[in-house]
């Protein structure tokens, strides 16, 4: 048995008991390989360590009521996993060989995926590396894929009750024509400052601005925003944002409840006009929004003024849930059976 407070979990490292890896090398993706290191052994020129050649993805597998485990949309990981790789030159993860590290890699840990009614899911960690050394600019000729997997409570400490955040302009997190829309960690490390300080300010997170004008609503730290205003269900369009799938999944969940779902762009004015607001994404699913500062003006937009997430964010995040732990049939093809 394992010694783990399931309920109370991090959003953090947890060691399990094996990862997967793959090299690309000579032209061709070889064997998958199993271990139980929790280190990696690189070349001190590696690519990932000098230019920034790393792209990672996250996605969750959740014990439901009937004791299957089931990983929700990883197509749509595999598939972001490929655009970030062509993104950055690196060599792309064909589907099949991340659907089956993926399977590997949960298989081996099965007794880590938390049980059914704690909240809590095994969060997939899969990463591309270019592992070949150049000391020039240039993509590496060699590179490693991994998935670990570790088990995960909610990512925000307060749980699906409503964060404050605040709005800042004078650090970006992706250029307009830069890396924003792929997931790679050079995106993160940008984010960096801004994030740390708004946790030091007492907010969960920074909302970043476009670049370009510092009029439009860009994202929430490492979470898509999306607000709601009537029967719509708005978020933002632009090229610098990460296409979260969690976003893509409310949209059409919101659209099966009947709503308008719009995507456009959301100036700080608009802040003023919604009912409910929210930022989105794997780790949390929702982030209820309470207080937006606007770190600059001072300026304060508040939500669930009762203190409770919103009626229609709720809505959307137990349906969301529901899906993913089986409890509600899965109309829209979106859960995959770990066998
Ligand atoms: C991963 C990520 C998200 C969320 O995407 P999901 O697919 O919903 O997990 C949002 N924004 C950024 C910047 C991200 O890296």
């Amino acid at each position: 048995m394992l010694n783990i407070d399931w309920k109370n979990l991090p959003f953090g490292y947890v060691k399990t008991d094996y990862n997967v890896r793959c090299y690309w090398r000579n032209g061709q993706w070889g064997e998958l390989e199993v271990s139980s290191s929790e280190t990696v052994n690189i070349h001190i020129a590696a690519t990932c360590l000098h230019y920034g050649q790393e792209a990672f993805e996250g996605l969750k597998a959740f014990r439901c009521k009937d004791g299957k485990v089931r990983v929700f949309r990883w197509e749509e990981n595999a598939k972001r996993l490929r655009n970030s790789a062509d993104g950055i030159l690196m060599k792309s993860v064909p589907d099949k060989l991340f659907k089956e590290a993926m399977e590997l890699a949960v298989k081996l840990n099965m007794h880590y995926v938390p049980p059914q009614d704690t909240g809590s899911s095994l969060y997939i960690r899969p990463l591309l590396i270019g592992s070949g050394p150049k000391v020039g600019v240039q993509p590496a000729d060699e590179y490693l894929f991994m998935i670990f997997v570790t088990p995960v409570g909610p990512y925000f400490k307060e749980g699906f009750k409503p964060v404050n955040v605040q709005i800042i302009r004078d650090y970006d997190r992706a250029a307009p024509l830069g890396t924003g829309h792929i997931k790679v960690g050079g995106n993160y490390a940008a984010s960096l400052i801004a994030g740390e300080r708004a946790h030091h300010e007492g907010y969960s997170t920074a909302i970043f601005l476009d670049a370009h004008e510092k009029k439009f609503i860009d994202e929430a730290g490492p979470a898509n925003f999306f607000a709601i205003k009537g029967n719509s269900y708005i978020t933002p369009q632009s090229k610098s944002i990460l296409p979260s799938i969690t976003n893509m999944s409310l949209r059409t969940l919101a659209e099966d409840m009947g709503m308008k779902v719009e995507l456009k762009s959301i100036t700080v004015e608009d802040l003023a006009g919604f009912d409910e607001v929210g930022a989105c994404g794997t780790a949390a699913v929702i982030s209820p929004i309470k207080k937006i500062q606007d770190r600059d003006t001072g300026k304060v937009y508040e939500y669930c003024k009762d203190g409770n997430a919103g009626p229609v964010s709720t809505k959307l995040y137990n349906r969301l849930r529901a899906i993913q732990s089986g409890e509600e049939p899965d109309k829209f093809g979106w859960t995959h059976v770990i066998e």
